[in-house]
C-alpha cells in the first residue's frame, strides 16, 4: 500500500493520518509533542467547531465527545453604546449546535487511536532536512505543522495575504463558574470598534464542562494589555478588568469564575497569512502544506479548526481518488485549489472583520437586530462562510439583500 508521512499531530494532521489508516495506507506521523505534554500543557485554542466540520469528524467515527461536550446553540452579538448601554444586542440559533472540545483532550485521544490502528508515531521536531529524508522514503509528505516554524518553507502568497503584521493581541482564559447566558447557550460575541472583541462560549476540558473566554485586542489599544501579566492568577484578574471596563454585562456573569487548571491561559499574536501550497525542497521533491500551514486566519471568526477539518477531509478524498498515480506538484496544487474554493471565503470574511467595519456591514448587523432572518443568516454563515459572498461582503449585494428582506 502507498506510504504517507504527516508532520504535525494537531487538528488537521491527526484527522488526515487516522483517515488514511482507515483507508489502508501506511502512515507515519511526526509530532514534536508527546501525548502527555499536550494533555498536561497549556490550552492552545478556542476550537469551537460548527456543524459541517463536526460532520467531517463524524464520518471517520472521531466525534467522541458529542454526547458530553455542552452544545453552543447560537451566536449573540453585542456592541456597546457610548453611554455605557448597548448599541446592538441580538442573537440567533445555529441550525446545528457548535462544540468546543479542548485540544488537550482531543489530540492525545486521537494519537492513541492512531497508534491503535497501526500508525507509526515518531516523536521529533521535524526540520527542512528531515523533510528531504521523508520525501525520499515516502510516496507523499504532508506538512500539517500549524503555526510551527517549518511552515515558513511555504512561500507567503502576498496577493492573498493583505496583512503583514498581527491584527489582534490574543488571549484565552478557560474558566468554571461563569453564569450561563439566559434562553440558550451561545458564542457571546462583543465588539467594541477600535478597541477589540471579546467572545465567550461553553466548551469541554479535562475537568468537564467549562467556559472559554477569547480576547482580541486591537494592537496598541487598551485591550492589547497582556505583556506585563505574570502567571495565571494575574491573567484571570486582567480578564476580569477588561470586562469590567468595556463589557460590564459580561463582567456580571463572572463574579464566581476560577481557572479550570494551571494551563488554562494563553496569550500571543500572529499575522494572518496565506501561503503557496507546495514547497519544493532543494532535491526538487514537492511537499504539500495542510490547514494553518497554508491558510492561517485570525481567530476572530473561530474558523481555524473548522478549516483544518475541512482541509483534511478534502485532501483525504483527493489522495484516495489519486489511486496509484504519483503525488506530483501539479496534483498538490489542484488539491489545494479545491480546498481554496471554500477557504478563500473564510479568509476574505475574516480579514474583513479585522478591518474597521464598512457602512454596509454596519447596516446589515444593525438590521439583524430587527430581522430574525438576517440574524439567522449571519449566525449560520459561521458554518458556511461561502454564503457571506452573496450578501455580506459586497455593498451592492448587501443593499439588494436588505431591500429583498424589507419587501
Ligand atoms: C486564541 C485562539 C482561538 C481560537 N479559536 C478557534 C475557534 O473558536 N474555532 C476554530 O475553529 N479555531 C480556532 N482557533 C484556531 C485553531 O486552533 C487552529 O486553526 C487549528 O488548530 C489548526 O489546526 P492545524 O492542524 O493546522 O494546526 P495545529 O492544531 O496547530 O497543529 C499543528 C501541530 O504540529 C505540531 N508541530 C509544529 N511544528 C512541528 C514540527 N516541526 N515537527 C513536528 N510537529 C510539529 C504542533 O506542535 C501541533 O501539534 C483558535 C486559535 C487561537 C490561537
Amino acid at each position: 500500500m502507498r506510504d504517507i508521512l504527516v508532520v504535525g499531530a494537531g487538528q488537521a494532521g491527526l484527522h488526515l493520518a487516522i483517515g488514511l489508516l482507515q483507508q489502508g495506507y501506511d502512515v507515519t506521523l511526526v509530532s514534536n509533542r508527546t501525548p502527555e505534554s499536550i494533555r498536561d500543557g497549556r490550552v492552545m485554542s478556542g476550537q469551537a467547531m460548527f456543524g459541517t466540520a463536526q460532520a467531517r469528524e463524524r464520518e471517520l467515527g472521531l466525534d467522541w465527545w458529542a454526547g458530553v461536550c455542552p452544545p453552543i446553540d447560537g451566536i449573540a452579538l453585542t456592541v456597546p453604546a457610548p453611554d455605557g448601554g448597548k448599541a446592538l444586542d441580538w442573537a440567533a440559533r445555529l441550525e446545528v449546535p457548535a462544540r468546543a472540545v479542548d485540544q488537550r483532550l482531543k489530540m492525545p485521544a486521537w494519537l492513541a487511536e492512531f497508534e491503535r490502528l497501526g500508525g507509526e508515531l515518531v516523536l521529533h521536531d521535524a526540520t527542512p532536512d528531515d523533510l528531504e529524508r521523508y520525501a525520499a522514503r515516502h510516496d507523499l509528505v504532508l506538512v500539517a505543522a500549524g503555526k510551527g516554524q517549518i511552515a515558513s518553507l511555504f512561500e507567503r502568497d502576498a496577493a492573498r495575504s493583505p496583512y503583514d503584521a498581527p491584527q489582534r493581541a490574543l488571549a484565552v482564559t478557560y474558566v468554571n463558574g461563569l453564569l450561563p447566558r439566559p434562553c440558550h447557550s451561545a458564542v457571546c460575541f462583543n465588539l467594541l470598534p477600535g478597541v477589540g472583541e471579546y467572545f465567550v462560549f461553553p466548551g469541554l476540558t479535562h475537568t468537564g464542562p467549562c467556559e472559554i473566554m477569547v480576547f482580541e485586542g486591537v494592537p496598541g489599544g487598551p485591550m492589547d494589555c497582556w505583556g506585563d501579566v505574570r502567571g495565571p492568577a494575574e491573567h484571570l484578574a486582567r480578564s476580569r478588568e477588561i470586562l469590567e471596563t468595556f463589557f460590564p454585562w459580561e463582567a456580571e456573569r463572572c463574579a464566581g469564575i476560577e481557572l479550570t487548571d494551571a494551563g488554562a491561559t494563553l496569550t500571543g499574536r500572529f499575522a494572518p497569512t496565506v501561503r503557496r501550497p507546495v514547497a519544493v525542497l532543494p532535491s526538487g521533491a514537492p511537499v504539500l502544506g495542510v490547514a494553518d500551514v497554508v491558510v492561517l486566519n485570525d481567530p476572530i471568526t473561530g474558523q481555524g479548526s473548522n478549516n483544518a477539518a475541512k482541509c483534511a477531509a478534502g485532501y483525504l478524498r483527493a489522495i484516495v481518488e489519486r489511486g496509484a498515480q504519483p503525488f506530483d506538484a501539479d496534483w498538490m496544487n489542484r488539491t489545494f485549489d479545491r480546498f481554496w474554493t471554500q477557504a478563500r471565503h473564510v479568509t476574505d470574511w475574516t480579514n474583513a472583520l479585522l478591518a474597521p467595519a464598512e457602512p454596509h456591514h454596519l447596516s446589515l448587523l444593525g438590521a439583524a437586530g430587527q430581522s430574525q432572518e438576517i440574524a439567522s443568516r449571519f449566525v449560520n454563515g459561521f458554518d458556511d462562510p461561502a454564503d457571506f459572498a452573496d450578501w455580506f461582503m459586497d455593498a451592492g449585494r448587501a443593499e439588494a439583500y436588505l431591500s429583498r428582506v424589507a419587501a
